[in-house]
């Protein structure tokens, strides 16, 4: 966990730095992104600062998506667009900037160049189920 006293979304949550807000409840917010991938990107964040998803409870987590079906739906409609992404990066590796827990919402339309490489790979024999076996130990062990 990072400290909050310099992370940008708890300013906002804070109302030290302004945003164009969509949504609040007690324990979430949702607004535009400044720099957005298209026009109608929404970010969804907890109020609470977490740096990385597996920090939240499953309880909040479950709180905070609960407004994603209907504000995907909104963006999408909005944008006037066919599709849309729901992105949450962790880690700096996986393209997390702002170290406080967000989800993207990105309207998607053919031909928009956005897009994530999906290089399907292929496991050697018996290395599936080998890693099937370790993710199961990893539940158990995190439950
Ligand atoms: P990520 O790379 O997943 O950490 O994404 C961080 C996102 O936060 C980027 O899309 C930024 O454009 C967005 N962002 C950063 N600062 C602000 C801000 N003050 N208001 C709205 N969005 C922001
Ligand atoms: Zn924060």
């Amino acid at each position: 966990m990072t400290d909050s006293s310099d992370c940008v979304f708890c300013k906002i949550v804070g109302g030290q730095i302004g945003c164009l807000k969509l949504l609040e409840d007690e324990q979430s917010l949702a607004f535009l992104d400044i720099g957005p991938q298209a026009e109608g990107h929404v970010l969804l964040i907890p109020k609470r600062h977490f740096e990385r998803l597996d920090e939240m409870s499953g309880e909040l987590v479950g709180r905070v998506c609960g407004h994603l079906p209907r504000l995907s739906a909104a963006v999408t409609r909005v944008a006037r667009a066919e599709g849309c992404n729901i992105l949450q990066n962790n880690g700096r590796v996986a393209g997390q900037a702002v170290a406080h827990v967000h989800f993207h919402i990105i309207p998607r339309r053919s031909g928009d160049g956005l897009g994530y490489r999906w290089l399907a790979g292929e496991y050697p024999r018996g290395r599936a189920e080998e890693i099937r076996g370790q993710l199961e130990q990893a539940l158990k062990d995190l439950a």
